[in-house]
């Protein structure tokens, strides 16, 4: 089975159709995921749906469809309010075809870390119009923008992953790229014992960009989070990239060290 993008859903937009979205705190015990699936499935169309713990509570969110046309998010309250598995529930509805999820406000990961959700392309035009500030400081700024992000982002797995498992942890670290959704990372055997190839397939950073040479602000990126990983200073170049017309990106991070992954 092919892998691909996580649907997160902000919003749904379904025009033509009415639409509940049903936030339901349960008691944190097994069975009670499984009666309120069983309660709303008799009566709702699931569209999509997210379980998970937070303390000592369970949260089950999801977008739905009434299945008969009288239902309201009042009837539904309802329903729920008899399992002695609910402890509070929220349903809101749309009829325009636009249903916004308000109860959650952005994402975080399992550590609790914040998380910002921007469109990619977006992105990508942003980074295109720094990139095209006159005399060519854009891709320095972007450079920079970059390994700020990556000290910090190396910083939290630091201080969340503890150094340890820094020792096979590099192959761990390439996958998160595809997981965040910048683009899929393989390394690439290496040909110089002190430094690490990185492929890029589907980079975030050049997916609409013309206007820059180059993947300056992952370079940046590769830079912050591996000097911070490794606790001393790195280069990095990207000898091919996709705005220089290749289909793929390759960054050469010069580690400094004949064994960076093993520190
Ligand atoms: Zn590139």
């Amino acid at each position: 089975m092919k892998g691909g993008r996580r649907r997160e859903l902000p919003y749904i937009f379904s025009p033509g159709r009415r639409l509940l979205h049903v936030v339901v705190e349960m008691k944190e015990i097994p069975r009670a995921y499984a009666t309120v699936l069983n309660i709303l499935s008799a009566r709702l169309n699931l569209i999509e749906t997210v379980t998970y713990r937070t303390g000592d509570r369970a949260i089950f969110s999801g977008f739905a469809e009434p299945l008969e046309p009288d239902e309201t998010p009042d009837s539904i309250k309802k329903l729920l309010a008899v399992s002695p598995m609910v402890t509070d529930c929220i349903v809101t509805s749309s009829t325009n075809g636009v249903l916004v999820d308000t109860f959650h406000r952005g994402l975080e990961t399992g550590n609790g870390e914040p998380l910002v959700m921007f469109r990619r392309h977006g992105i990508s035009r942003m980074f295109d119009q720094v990139a095209s500030i006159p005399g060519g400081g854009g891709e320095v700024t972007l450079f920079n923008e970059g390994v700020a992000v990556g000290d910090s982002d190396g910083s939290e797995i630091l201080s969340t992953w503890k150094p340890g498992f820094m020792a096979d942890g590099f192959p761990t670290l390439l996958t998160l790229f595809s997981a965040f959704g910048w683009g899929s990372a393989t390394a690439m055997e290496r040909t110089d014992p002190r430094a690490v190839r990185i492929r890029m397939d589907d980079c975030f950073e050049c997916s609409t960009g013309r206007k820059a040479k180059s993947c300056a602000f992952v370079r940046g990126f590769l830079v912050g989070s591996a000097r911070t990983l490794l606790g001393r200073e790195v280069k990095c170049e990207e000898p091919v990239c996709r705005l220089r017309g290749d289909d793929h990106c390759e960054f050469l991070i010069d580690t400094g060290l004949s064994s960076p992954a093993s520190t």
